[in-house]
């Protein structure tokens, strides 16, 4: 038998890299408790879900064809809907992507004429072709949907008079992304959500409000549709699908905007009652039963990694200290060498596809180069160990994932070994104290 440094040594970690991560470690218990806190009581809430909904043997297995009668979708539209206090939801793996999911919400909610408002300034990156912020076949503006935006103020708090002078008779439907994507901004937590839909709603009580609920799912106790959020919208290979769904998005919320979204993912007159399963509802079942601790695992990374880059002297947001809204953790590297090393560290440390070196491409969707690490089980799912990096200043990296937490402290001790190696830091962490 070997040790545990010598089974580090195998994925070349030196023990002075693992010394550090000990270290760093340590400090971290109180934290990690709180989250084990959160997860065990999302478990239950979702397990209750499933228990109220009477999920039984016969769910698991799917339909074919036209999907008619599908126990086993309609049941699990039902747990969503219950785990997250929503009159209705759609989950289906005829929703390809996050992306996909959020461009039905909006689509299907709003008619020529309309305006969409973001209050929370620039969306997802993917978005701004769905809306047409950037020209795109399909989208929004071509069929005369128009957008505002106000951003945030410098300090990350929400401009409340540019809000309230940007809503108008227009304004249809307000979008508010919980999680800072690729921007370095801060996570909004759902209290926050909370406040910001409050102050709208009491503009224009009508105005339907949705959350682009993308990783922040099951990170705290609350979800935005605790808080006023009329849809919550987000990807099955991200949180929800707790690593083992292998496609899916789900849209949660008021009877009738999720109506409206069925209605456009199939067609007129159909709506819900299409749509087969196939052979993904036990893995979307097991998934979200799994979901509360994969997430958990997930944070402890992003924490772990947001202390050792910080320790180091990398900006880093959130920083160490602060508390989580969403799994992502962006570390400022400052160069494009360090934003590659780092991302090569992490796809070094995966299950799949370890052997290979990921180089930064122009992504569909992406207005610069992206770097991708993702040596994952679900090609491109997010909730396992992965890190992306826009190759375009401040040269940060996105880390985010890991289904389990010795995993993910893997990766990240690879990618600071990476760093070592290349010569991008100093490993002599005695400087640092
Ligand atoms: C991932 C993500 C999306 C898009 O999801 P895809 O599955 O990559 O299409 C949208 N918004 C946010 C905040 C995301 O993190």
């Amino acid at each position: 038998m070997i040790s545990l440094v010598e089974q580090y040594k195998l994925f070349g970690i030196s023990k002075e890299v693992l010394a550090f991560s000990e270290e760093i470690l340590s400090s971290l218990k109180k934290r990690f408790d709180e989250i084990d806190e959160n997860a065990e009581y999302n478990q239950l809430k979702v397990v209750h879900a499933m228990q109220e909904c009477s999920v039984s043997e016969a769910c698991l297995s799917g339909t074919t064809g036209y999907g008619y009668n599908d126990l086993g979708r309609d049941t699990l539209e039902s747990v969503y809907a219950s785990v997250f206090h929503t009159e209705a939801a759609l989950v289906r793996p005829q929703i390809t992507c996050g992306t996909h999911a959020l461009a039905l919400a909006l689509m299907s909610n709003l008619r020529p004429g309309d305006e969409l408002l973001s209050p929370v300034g620039k969306p997802y990156d993917t978005l701004e072709e769905v809306i047409g912020i950037r020209p795109s076949k399909g989208s929004l503006r071509e069929y005369g949907i128009s957008y505002k935006q106000v951003d945030l103020l410098p300090d990350g708090a929400f401009d409340y008079e540019g809000i309230r002078n940007a809503i108008n008779a227009k304004t249809k439907l307000v979008t508010i992304q919980r999680s800072k994507g690729y921007q370095t901004r801060p996570t909004l937590s759902v209290t926050k959500i909370g406040e910001l839909i409050h102050f709208i709603k009491e503009i224009k009580p009508d105005v339907i409000c949705m959350v682009d609920n993308c990783y922040g799912e099951f990170v705290e106790i609350i979800e935005p549709t605790d808080v006023g959020a009329d849809m919550v919208v987000g990807s099955l290979i991200k949180n929800p699908g707790g690593g083992l769904a292998p496609i899916g998005g789900y849209i949660a919320g008021k009877e009738e905007c999720v109506e409206n979204a069925a209605y456009r993912l199939t067609s007129p007159g159909l709506g819900k009652e299409v749509g087969a399963s196939l052979g993904v509802l036990s893995s979307f079942y097991q998934g979200l039963f799994l979901a509360p601790t994969v997430t958990a695992n997930a944070l402890k990374g992003a924490i772990f990694a947001a202390n050792i880059y910080e320790r180091i002297g990398f900006p880093v947001i959130p920083d160490g200290t602060e508390s989580r809204h969403d799994i992502i953790q962006a570390v400022t590297l400052g160069s494009p060498e360090g934003v590659i090393a780092f991302c090569q560290g992490i796809q070094a440390a995966a299950a799949v596809d370890s052997f290979v070196t990921p180089e930064p491409w122009d992504m569909p969707g992406y207005d610069s180069k992206v770097i991708m690490a993702a040596g994952a089980f679900v090609s491109g799912s997010s909730i396992e160990l992965s890190a992306d990096g826009p190759i375009a200043p401040p040269y940060a990296v996105y880390f985010q994932g890991g289904l389990t937490f010795p995993h993910a402290k893997l990766g990240i001790m690879k990618s600071l070994q990476n760093l070592i190696d290349q010569e991008i830091i100093s490993g002599d962490f005695h400087k640092l104290k």
